[in-house]
């Protein structure tokens, strides 16, 4: 057990039915069928080899898409290539949840052969909708139609899908009550890493944040400087326009209006009371960048033209934060610094996760785009942890139990392991 949670090394697996949840879900590409990429299934591939070589009958449930991603919701069937291809062995696939046809692939699975769902939001209990405004509890998870119609054909129920562990619903949070469970390798490593870095970050311990997903960004940061985590938080991008904003500083009258235009003006006053408190951790950009008739441009405070908004960190900004980067032990990297996905505004971004790669720190990155960015400046390998799941690493770095581990956590106690 590990956190109260069991593993894989507790369960005799040979004979036995597993019940996995994975996340598999990953942009579509609707014209050829197929998945515009394939992260997320190869980083659950150790779990299910080890399920499957241990002479399990192995049942995978994924999602793909919902009601709140409806453009890539899909059913799993290039999931299943994608996952045989490699492995090398073959994934039957059924168009089915938890119907009758499900049911009978289930029971004629033999030892060591794999099945993979269909979609399990195609079931209404698994939807988004259906968890926010219903809201139900664990046991009552335990009673949707899809936990009681293939709880009883399994013997022990993995969780694997880390990145979806902040969802609470039926098919990660529903089997728990009812039969033995453990977590998957990629949901120990996952957990273990950043458990690590909430609880015992080695020093200095730094926190980059940039990007546009100001809620998540303040939450964290609020977070990890109230905990005593950050010794120095580094912002950048949009994160860092409003706060140089909300203190008073002139980052121009376009960048204003970004703000405005995005409805991001709440942010402002949290922005600066966060400053008030934090100002000896919080580092702001000195100098941006901008972009004008096609050319980069950069400026001090103040200099922005003023129709033009700063889509990046300018030169003096970057050798600072390169130099945190490169005295840190431990640097945690969410939200790109500027608009990397265009050449004229990539240098902030670009010089942060070269410093990532060439830093002796120990390196975790999360986040959809900051991963999409470690691959373009090819320092992914040089990273100590790049996360999967970007709304589970927030979740969890604000605190929260996460309602995965919750239920995890629940087995735990109530089935235990098989193995002492
Ligand atoms: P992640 O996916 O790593 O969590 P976010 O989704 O929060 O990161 O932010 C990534 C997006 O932020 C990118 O598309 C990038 O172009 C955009 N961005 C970065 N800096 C700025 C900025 N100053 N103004 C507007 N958008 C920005
Ligand atoms: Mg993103």
């Amino acid at each position: 057990m590990r956190f109260g949670i069991c593993t894989l090394d507790e369960f005799n697996l040979q004979g036995k039915t597993v019940l996995c949840r994975v996340d598999f879900n990953q942009p579509i590409d609707w014209e050829n069928d197929a998945l515009k990429s394939t992260a997320r299934i190869e980083a659950a591939v150790p779990t299910v080899k080890e399920i499957s070589d241990a002479g399990a009958k192995l049942v995978l449930m994924a999602h793909q898409g919902s009601d709140i991603e409806y453009q890539n919701f899909y059913n799993t069937r290039p999931h299943a290539r994608v996952l045989g291809d490699l492995i090398g062995k073959e994934v039957k696939w059924v168009e089915d949840v938890c119907g009758p046809t499900a049911r009978e692939a289930i029971k004629s699975l033999k030892d060591g052969e794999i099945l993979l769902l269909d979609n399990v939001r195609y079931c209404s209990e698994e939807q988004t909708l259906f968890e926010m405004k219903l809201n139900l509890s664990h046991e009552e998870q335990a009673r949707t139609q899809v936990v009681k119609k293939l709880a009883p054909l399994g013997d022990l129920y993995v969780c694997d899908a880390f990145a979806a562990s902040h969802r609470d619903q039926p098919t990660l949070c529903g089997f728990e009550q009812l039969m033995p469970s453990a977590m998957g390798r990629l949901f120990e490593k996952e957990y273990v890493v950043i458990s690590e870095l909430m609880e015992s970050p080695e020093k200095p311990c730094v926190f980059v944040l940039g990007g546009s997903k100001i809620s998540d960004a303040f939450i964290m940061m609020e977070t990890v400087l109230g905990k005593g985590v950050a010794d120095k938080v580094l912002t950048g991008g949009l994160v860092g326009n409003i706060l140089l904003h909300a203190t008073g500083q002139d980052i121009g009258k376009g960048s204003v209006d970004f703000i405005y235009a995005k409805n991001y003006e709440d942010y402002i006053p949290k922005a600066k009371a966060l400053y008030d408190k934090y100002s000896d951790k919080i580092v702001l950009p000195c100098d941006l960048g901008y972009v004008e008739g096609g050319e980069r441009k950069e400026c001090t405070l103040g200099d922005v033209p003023a129709e033009i908004g700063a889509i990046d960190v300018g030169a003096e900004t970057i050798k600072i934060y390169q130099q945190l980067i490169m005295d840190a032990k431990t640097v945690f990297v969410n939200g790109p610094m500027g608009v990397f996905e265009e050449a004229p505004s990539e240098a902030g971004t670009k010089a942060v996760f070269e410093a990532l790669g060439d830093t002796n720190a120990y390196t975790v990155v999360g986040g959809g785009d900051s991963v999409t960015a470690a691959k373009k400046y090819k320092v992914t390998d040089k990273l100590g942890y790049v996360c999967t799941g970007g709304g589970a690493l927030i979740r969890f770095l604000t605190g929260e139990e996460l309602p995965v581990v919750k239920a995890l956590r629940y087995a735990g106690s109530k089935f235990g392991p098989e193995k002492k």
